[in-house]
């Protein structure tokens, strides 16, 4: 068991954690969230009850988070984009490039992924693009071609 003592502006709190790793996670979280107050530490003990002190993110060194998972890796992701290459007929819907031809082709969102996550897997949202066509677009472009 690891236990927490919060202390912002003298006033304190305690919380307990299971691992040492979610106790340094809280306090990065914490600290962060107090990062304008004045008097802010946080003192964790561990199971033998020795104290550690800390007024500043930095003192917790790096914490690793658990990462997204790619969505470009993902089943769902990889699926919708099959069956749009499948309905392009392998060609670029702007300029007829064909992967036959040795092209190489991008599925591309015709609104973002960034403003529009949720038409992430939306065969609507999707077009089958060449890598030129592709670059030209970036994002300046959000109309099906
Ligand atoms: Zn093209």
């Amino acid at each position: 068991m690891y236990r927490v003592t919060f202390y912002v502006e003298g006033r304190n709190r305690r919380t307990n954690y299971q691992s040492e790793k979610a106790a340094r996670r809280g306090i990065v979280r914490w600290l962060n969230k107090h990062h304008q107050a004045t008097d802010v530490h946080a003192i964790l003990y561990g199971p033998d009850g020795t104290p550690e002190m800390f007024r500043d993110v930095a003192e917790l060194g790096h914490i690793d988070t658990p990462k997204a998972p790619d969505f470009y890796q993902s089943q769902a992701w990889l699926r919708v984009r099959v069956d749009a290459l499948a309905n392009a007929k392998g060609c670029c819907v702007l300029c007829g490039a064909r992967a036959s031809e040795g092209v190489a082709l991008h599925v591309d969102h015709i609104k973002p992924r960034s403003t529009h996550p949720e038409l992430e897997l939306d065969p609507d949202n999707l077009q089958v693009l060449c890598g030129p066509c592709n670059l030209g677009k970036s994002n300046r472009y959000s109309e099906r071609w």
